[in-house]
């Protein structure tokens, strides 16, 4: 077996093998670097005064982990800007988010360098190398300039937008030609993965052969969807933890008979929440007789406050869900339960289980995995309604939920009131495919099955023949 080498922005695995509280993508990453004795490489998440290249070697809940340190100017540049003002916001489709300035991509590309530098010393010629995500795409280029020969992997986490929209980025071939010098590149979609292919055809002259290899720049890279799921059995035991029941215990005591429609999100604008505020807003217009017997409990915690667009999003949803709630509510009824915090996963297991409607309506989402738990964390025997936007990446799956267009506000009201009157029935039916999708491919088969494609994968994209 190959030895793993990982390489993300930050590295976070668990503290402990199996501990519950990390993320479903730590642990599994985690797991496979603990049996193949690999390493996770990425940055602190410190600033230095003068970028030394200095690494910093340690065990995490036995995993090996190497960390360097960057510059102010390069959260600045790098992560705050390139990779948060620019590709953030137009891969999820917001141009007019996107800020386009020199000094990002200049920022950009230092990175990663200095990342392919510090890890440089780390990589055996034996070793499989993964990288993840928007911040890293130009990292193998920057590899091979420096003689790495090893089979690399890329696995984008977020949309990869249609060819018409990234060819508003600024030097989008010179980002695009850097792809080509991995080995695999993996989608969480088939769109994504064929939008991908289409801008190497018809913006960058390629050609797309059989067996999913695209050839462009006079390289050629292999090209795959592989949907990242939750670590369903973890989380499947997060349920019926302790805190978990007490949670849900205590939401359903405190709903007074009433029902609840939830949502839980990072505050980010591509989640869609003005507009499902303004949907739901909608749905009590349309329907007075169900004032007072539901409410919609939001739960939405704060990330890259650096970043203006995220005051802005904040400040505008304070407004929207105050304006709702002063126009709908009673001495004794609220509509609108906006909570600004994080929940432990055991805790939000228990507030997921209570709900009877998940409203998922992201407006760009690489796969969503709040829809993911919102199933895994439901009772078999009275399941609740899981409401989808289609472009969430998890649309593409799971195709047994109420599948929505988060713009219009009456298909998400229509789908609101469809939901709370569906037949257990038919709620069992549809859980009981959307489950099975879950379990079976869950964050582990995800892992295992871009690891074994790209172990499959002939060592260096150039040589690569078409099949
Ligand atoms: P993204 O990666 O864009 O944030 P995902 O839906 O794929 O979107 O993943 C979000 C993860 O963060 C999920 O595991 C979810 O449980 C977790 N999460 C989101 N909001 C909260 C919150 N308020 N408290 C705790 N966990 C949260």
């Amino acid at each position: 077996m190959s030895r793993l080498i990982v390489i993300s922005n930050r590295v976070n695995p668990p503290a402990e093998a199996g501990q519950g509280s990390a993320g479903g993508l730590a642990m599994a990453l985690a797991a496979a670097l603990r049996e193949s004795s690999g390493v996770w490489f990425g940055w602190s998440g410190e600033t230095t005064e003068l970028f030394t290249g200095q690494l910093s070697v340690r065990r995490i809940g036995g995993v090996t982990v190497a960390l360097i340190d960057l510059e102010d100017q390069d959260r600045q540049e790098y992560y705050n800007g390139y990779a948060n003002k620019t590709l953030w916001p137009l891969f999820h489709y917001r141009m007019d988010l996107a800020a386009y300035e020199r000094s990002f991509s200049a920022g950009y590309e230092r990175v990663n360098e200095r990342f392919a530098q510090t890890v440089l010393p780390l990589i055996e010629p034996d070793d499989i190398i993964w990288v993840q995500d928007y911040h890293l795409l130009m990292l193998a280029r920057e590899l091979r300039k420096r003689g790495v020969k090893n089979r690399i992997g890329f696995f984008l986490h977020i949309p990869w937008p249609a060819r018409r929209v990234f060819t508003t980025l600024p030097g989008h071939a010179e980002l695009a030609e850097a792809l080509f010098h991995y080995d695999l590149l993996g989608f969480q979609t088939e769109d994504h993965r064929d939008a991908f292919s289409d801008y190497a055809v018809h913006s960058a002259g390629g050609v797309l052969h059989e067996g999913g290899v695209v050839e462009a720049f006079g390289r050629k890279v292999r090209i795959g969807a592989f949907p990242i799921g939750i670590d369903t059995p973890e989380f499947v035991a997060a349920v019926q933890s302790e805190p978990a029941r007490e949670h849900f215990t205590r939401m359903r005591d405190s709903l007074a008979g009433r029902r609840m429609i939830l949502g839980v999100d990072r505050l980010d604008y591509s989640k869609g929440l003005e507009e499902r505020f303004l949907a739901y807003e909608q749905f009590l217009a349309d329907n007075p007789d169900q004032h007072e017997k539901l409410f919609l409990l939001q739960i939405a915690t704060s990330t890259r406050g650096e970043v203006e667009a995220y005051q802005d999003i904040r400040a505008k949803l304070d407004t929207v869900s105050g304006r709702i709630n002063g126009e709908f509510a009673s001495v004794d009824w609220v509509p609108i339960r906006y909570v600004n915090r994080a929940y432990r996963r055991d805790e939000l297991a228990g507030v997921y289980r209570a709900a009877h409607i998940g409203l998922v309506t992201p407006l760009r989402d690489g796969m969503n995995l709040v829809a993911k738990e919102y199933v895994a964390a439901q009772d078999p025997a009275d399941p609740g309604v899981l409401i989808l936007s289609e472009f969430a990446g998890a649309a593409e799956q799971m195709k047994e939920a109420l599948i929505v267009n988060p713009f219009s506000r009456e298909d998400v009201a229509e789908a609101i009131k469809r939901g709370l009157a569906m037949p257990r029935e038919e709620r069992l039916r549809r859980w009981e495919s959307l489950m099975h999708g879950v379990a079976t491919q869950d964050v582990a088969a995800w892992r295992d099955s871009f690891v074994e494609a790209l172990t499959g994968a002939p060592a260096e994209a150039p040589t690569l023949q078409p099949v």
